[in-house]
């Protein structure tokens, strides 16, 4: 990124953290969390101890960084190396990124961008080096965040009904991206990696076996869950019966068609009704992970809380810079909604555009301060 990007950028940022210190607080035992930042063009600072908000916000001030970490775990010693740090537990977290579900819509609001030389453009090869290698960006669409909180309103019923976590320990941020994470305090805290990932094969429904849910050794004799069934067995059954009443038919149907028949079908089943969450990130019990209330580089928008899931717009409620106008030379062939306003598409030309629009451009790298 070019140096009078990065003054803009930091410059905005340093003042989003001046006017929005009560947006941005350490987590529950912040004296027991690892914290870590990242500087535009520049490396991880990692094994940073904070007691406080107030040593929070100086360290925001002081650095301006591009990007602000906290651990989900806790530890005795969070400032001293990884395999000194004496780990206690870790609050569970989740990852739902709308770029993983991969919907049809993607490639109307994905930009190519080519790894040598940085052109934008929609070709094989760039037609400005004729290099094939391309970055993408992608800008916020309202179809891929209606998709995540499809996916994140699964997650939260299988974690709330299955495995009994009160609503309230469950807390949804907007990623600041085009995504949710979710943070929860549980009794499953203490868990390590290896029961993560029994947890993770439980929420994503990775994994089922048709003898679960009633294949017998003679599949004749097999015995189907019911549509009140608590957990998988209720929402297995719902999806293959639909109805109490198609049950004793689609059953017999079921029995005749044979055991791997049906072990596809609970197969099928995993993309619609499992949580579709990035496995790798709950199964990580030493990451840091971004900080609630901080802004995410890749779009100048801010890691949110959501109170209301339904309701929430991330373009509206995500986006705190100001409005002042600034010149930029954008060069955007999508378009982009933010605070209900329209902008793009831009081939490489100058145009005046608020703050706000100006620093989700320059974060995406399709636009430059002129
Ligand atoms: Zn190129
Ligand atoms: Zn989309």
């Amino acid at each position: 990124m070019h140096d009078k990007d990065v003054k803009f950028l930091e410059d905005a940022f340093k003042k989003y953290y001046f006017d929005h210190f009560d947006l941005i607080h350490t987590p529950k035992n912040p004296e027991m969390r690892e914290f870590g930042y990242q500087k535009f063009n520049s490396g991880m600072t990692r094994h940073i101890s904070l007691k406080s908000d107030k040593e929070l916000h100086l360290l925001l001030m002081k650095n301006i960084p591009s990007d602000v970490y906290c651990s989900n775990a806790r530890y005795s010693f969070p400032n001293l190396p990884m395999a000194e740090k004496d780990w206690q537990n870790a609050d569970l977290i989740f990852d739902i990124d709308a770029k993983d579900l991969q919907l049809p819509c993607r490639q109307n609001h994905t930009i190519k961008k080519c790894t040598s030389c940085g052109n934008i453009g929609n070709s094989e090869s760039c037609t400005q080096c004729n290099a094939t290698k391309f970055d993408t960006v992608s800008v916020l669409c309202n179809d891929c965040i209606a998709g995540a909180k499809k996916e994140l309103n699964k997650l939260i019923t299988i974690l709330t009904n299955d495995l009994g976590i009160p609503r309230q320990n469950i807390t949804v941020y907007f990623s600041g991206n085009e995504g949710f994470h979710v943070h929860v305090t549980s009794a499953y805290e203490t868990l390590d990696s290896r029961h993560r990932a029994e947890l993770v094969d439980y929420l994503t429904f990775r994994g089922a076996i048709p003898e679960t849910f009633g294949a017998r050794t003679n599949f004749a004799k097999s015995v189907f869950p019911d549509l009140d069934d608590k957990g998988w067995l209720g929402r297995v059954s719902k999806a293959v019966f639909g109805a109490k009443s198609n049950k004793a038919k689609i059953s017999k149907q079921i029995i005749s068609e044979g055991y791997f028949p049906f072990k596809k079908k609970i197969e099928s089943l995993q993309k619609e009704l499992g949580a579709q969450i990035d496995p790798n990130v709950t199964i990580d019990v030493h990451r840091i992970f971004r900080l609630g209330g901080t802004i995410n580089s890749k779009s100048g928008l801010t890691k949110t809380l959501c109170t209301d899931i339904a309701k929430f717009n991330p373009g509206m409620d995500a986006c705190f810079i100001d409005e002042s106008e600034v010149s930029v030379l954008a060069d955007c062939p999508v378009s982009f909604r933010l605070r209900n306003k329209k902008f793009g598409p831009y081939h490489k030309e100058r145009t005046s555009v608020p703050k706000y629009a100006a620093v989700y451009m320059i974060c995406k790298g399709c636009a430059s301060v002129s």
